[in-house]
């Protein structure tokens, strides 16, 4: 048994109800000035004042004291929707876009998902594994300590279970909590071009049956847009990853209200995401059905669109999370610091708002959070201590990370000091 004593943090946590915290609820949060957390075996065993924890502690019984020296200790953020495991960044296009370029435009130039989709066929499994490692560390060290990860530039099975084996290796090579999903259902691919009933015949009954008996997918998705894949199409796919043992979320309502928010609601997905155009009645669902709603602002601003709603999902009761959604094309960035500061100062969340966003409600979003996503006895001790005394420094020390030292299970992983 070993423990650890962080003393002299200024501590801000939202406390965990037992479920997703929405409404009001979003904006509560913990915080004491002279904090003090206790780690044993790489839990957290209390967390409160400096008396409180160490009362009726022997020194003996410390082996390791931190001093935070008055930093601002939160959760480790939670990034609860991303596409990480893909090889290169799709930049010309992005500079294309920022020109002008629309989408077909985009397309035949050769750009656009299908052109990730190329490259990843292509990458040998190694080359993949070190890139998709090294976005992982990217995001570790500005803070993120559990991450979800999709599969969905394959788009066969075979390129499909490749990326999903990278996933899990960087899952035990990356002192990250990984989630991996599966995403065969992102584009339909070129193969099947104007027979997406067909693909959706091959998710179904191949990919689905082979990924889960492999193991190697926690949650399946599916791209539920107009002209990608449709509400029928999400239900057949998602019904046949249920029954194979998978959790099921969406991408939801993007560019248009297609209804995903409404089936995300009546499946009881875990989470529903995206959800710029999703309708009132959508929203309502979801909220009424339990469903987690996450929001991706880095995407909205990658392409200069509008925010999706939040305040109005907020005082909707729907439970709201906030991720990078990084990706090759519509959001190229790790940064869970950058997220929140969208989230405060573009989509008018408070912080405390933003930090249950951030980190509990991403934790719900995964099914993970007995385990991680607040600073709750019991739970794993992963933690980052900022630069600043709140977690406001995270959007008002724009375009940095102010996250100095990251632990997960209680063990420094990333430090300022230590790069
Ligand atoms: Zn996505």
């Amino acid at each position: 048994m070993t423990q650890a004593l962080f003393r002299n943090a200024r501590i801000w946590t939202p406390p965990d109800t037992g479920q997703p915290a929405r409404g009001p609820l979003q904006a509560r949060v913990l915080s004491w000035d002279r904090g003090c957390l206790l780690v044993r075996d790489g839990r957290i065993r209390a967390v409160g004042g400096e008396r409180d924890v160490t009362r009726g502690l022997h020194p003996e019984e410390v082996e390791q004291e931190i001093d935070c020296q008055g930093r601002c200790m939160m959760p480790g953020f939670i990034d609860a929707h991303t596409h990480l495991c893909f090889l290169s960044p799709r930049e010309k296009e992005f500079q294309a876009r920022l020109e002008g370029a629309d989408y077909l435009q985009i397309l035949e130039a050769g750009g656009g998902i299908l052109s990730s989709v190329e490259s990843v066929r292509s990458a040998s499994e190694e080359e993949l594994f070190a890139r998709t490692r090294s976005r992982a560390l990217s995001a570790l060290r500005a803070g993120t300590t559990t991450m979800e990860i999709k599969s969905g530039y394959g788009l066969a099975l075979e390129p499909e279970l490749k990326q999903l084996r990278v996933i899990r290796r960087v899952s035990r090579e990356a002192p990250v909590t990984v989630v991996p999903t599966f995403l065969g259902a992102h584009a339909v691919p070129p193969e099947y071009r104007g027979r997406g009933d067909d693909y959706v015949d091959e998710i179904v009954n191949r990919m689905i049956p082979a990924v889960s008996a492999a193991g190697l997918a926690r949650f399946c998705d599916v791209f539920c847009e107009d002209g990608v894949f449709s509400p029928g199409q999400g239900r057949r796919i998602l019904e046949a990853a249920r029954a194979a043992g998978m959790g099921i979320r969406l991408h939801a309502d993007e560019m248009k209200d297609t209804g995903g928010a409404a089936l995300a609601a009546s499946l009881r997905a875990s989470c529903a995401d995206h959800l710029l155009a999703a309708g009132d009645d959508g929203i309502a669902a979801m909220a009424a059905a339990g469903v987690v709603g996450v929001l991706l602002p880095a995407t909205a601003y990658s392409m200069r669109r509008p925010f999706a709603p939040a305040r109005k999902m907020i005082e909707a009761g729907l439970p709201v999370a906030i991720a990078t959604d990084c990706n090759p094309g519509s959001s190229f960035t790790e940064s869970m610091p950058f997220v929140f500061g969208l989230a405060v100062m573009l989509m008018g969340l408070s912080v405390a708002e933003a930090l249950t966003a951030c980190t509990l409600n991403g934790a719900y979003a995964l099914g993970l959070a007995g385990d991680a996503g607040s600073l709750t006895a019991g739970k794993r001790a992963d933690l980052v201590l900022l630069e600043g005394e709140t977690p406001s420094i995270l959007a008002f020390h724009a375009g940095v990370s102010p996250v100095v030292d990251v632990f997960a299970a209680g063990e420094k992983v990333a430090s300022k000091e230590l790069a």
